[in-house]
């Protein structure tokens, strides 16, 4: 590929720190650190054919039209916690008759489903202009045609729904880049991070409009446990538009390869989109402290390669992949395979 590929981030993204989280009954450091993106940026710099820039504008109009205003209302209301405060969700209402008020912090439970995912003064912010990327990236895709842009969207976004936060995603960044594609052609959305995209699935579960494929790790051992399963194939007009394809845990590049090109792609090409969102974590990696696979950087290059074979422009959004000093070389290995 002898054209630049624009890649977007905005340094504000950083402002937002989560320090620890409630994981299996234990406060841990948090993963989800300002080090991963920091790790990535850095790889970019040195990677040649890459832009690297700052998106325009937070889209708050895209958010708007994705998420619910009660879960936004949560995260306006949070960004007057105090400096250094943390809110932790901690009462998750399973029998909800109306939500409650959603500027009453103590009811955020009811737009989150997990322990993991605090909102602090600086998470509208931080997640607002990670939309961006996306955006931007999308944007840039349209207008620049480009075959492939990168948004190092973090926090990320996949586990976000429409009207919940959780799995240290607050506004689904894929859907944000989807919606900006989809007045010029029919988008699929290929979600490699190794967690089950529940938010993305749960967004275009009853649409035949947008394909969602998620490849991730066995939902019985891995979060997020209550969704992901082969099984979840959408429903009314999406009824067979959603693929969830699981892999045990230590799967290594040849079989991931195998369910790559003979039935995620295939399943894309059938659906026939013009463009390919993709959902980018690298917590597949075999050093990962979060995921259970063992790919490695190389087997990050030749599936970046066997995606830019669709012929597809490709949005890559970041999601997951958590520190290790090999981070940054692994988003590397990706887009120069994705450049070819
Ligand atoms: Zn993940």
């Amino acid at each position: 590929m002898s054209s630049t590929t624009p890649a977007f981030f905005h340094p504000d993204q950083l402002a937002f720190k989560p320090a620890y989280e409630w994981a299996f009954g234990e406060r841990i450091d948090h993963p989800e650190t300002t080090a991963r993106a920091e790790a990535i940026r850095a790889s970019l710099i040195d990677l040649p054919g890459i832009d690297l820039r700052p998106p325009n504008r937070m889209p708050i109009e895209a958010i708007e039209a994705l998420h619910d205003e009660e879960l936004l209302m949560v995260y306006r209301r949070a960004a007057a916690l105090e400096a250094g405060e943390t809110l932790y969700p901690h009462v998750f209402p399973k029998l909800q008759r109306g939500k409650g008020d959603p500027s009453n912090l103590h009811m955020a439970g009811a737009w989150c489903f997990d322990a993991g995912t605090p909102l602090t003064r600086n998470t509208w912010t931080a997640a607002a202009w990670s939309a961006a990327c996306a955006q931007e990236a999308a944007k840039a895709v349209l207008e620049e045609k480009v075959p492939m842009a990168y948004a190092l969207s973090r926090p990320p976004g996949h586990h976000a729904q429409a009207d919940l936060f959780g799995g240290y995603c607050y506004f689904n960044n894929a859907a944000i880049a989807t919606e900006t594609l989809r007045p010029h052609g029919k988008v699929a959305i290929l979600d490699i991070d190794f967690h089950h995209g529940n938010g993305t699935q749960s967004l275009y579960y009853g649409s035949d409009e947008v394909f969602v494929c998620s490849i991730h790790g066995d939902p019985t051992e891995f979060f997020p446990f209550h969704c992901g399963y082969a099984d979840e194939r959408g429903e009314g007009a999406g009824e067979g538009y959603n693929l969830n394809l699981c892999l045990p845990a230590g799967t290594r590049g040849e079989a991931y390869g195998h369910l790559l090109t003979k039935v995620a792609l295939e399943a894309i090409r059938s659906f026939g989109p013009d463009f390919l969102v993709l959902s980018a974590g690298f917590d597949g990696y075999e050093k990962d402290p979060v995921g259970g696979w063992e790919l490695t950087t190389d087997d990050f290059e030749t599936l970046g390669g066997i995606l830019a074979g669709m012929g597809l422009p490709v949005v890559v959004v970041q999601e997951g992949g958590y520190y290790t000093p090999d981070l940054g070389t692994n988003a590397a290995a990706l887009l120069t395979g994705l450049r070819r």
